[in-house]
């Protein structure tokens, strides 16, 4: 399984949705909705996890992520 190294940019020509036929979207770049395309199909994305209230006082409580992490998360 090949993994998407932290940080790399990722492409609309990598994602499930966009190898699949099955984005209807024309943006230049990868969107927030990025899945990497792997041979298993589409994986679920992972549960979110808590942030303790020390952490959440220093960053949002949510934001949505980028493609880099979307890409990052199903790496
Ligand atoms: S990254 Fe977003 S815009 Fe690009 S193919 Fe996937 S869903 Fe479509």
């Amino acid at each position: 399984m090949s993994r998407i190294a932290k940080g790399r940019t990722v492409t609309c020509e990598e994602c499930y949705f966009g190898r699949n036929l099955l984005c209807a979207l024309a943006l230049d770049e990868a969107c927030a909705t990025f899945r990497p395309d792997t041979p298993e199909g589409l994986r679920p994305p992972r549960q979110m996890h808590f942030v303790f209230r020390q952490e959440r006082r220093r960053q949002a409580a949510w934001a949505f992520p980028t493609a880099q992490e979307q890409a990052a998360l199903h790496a």
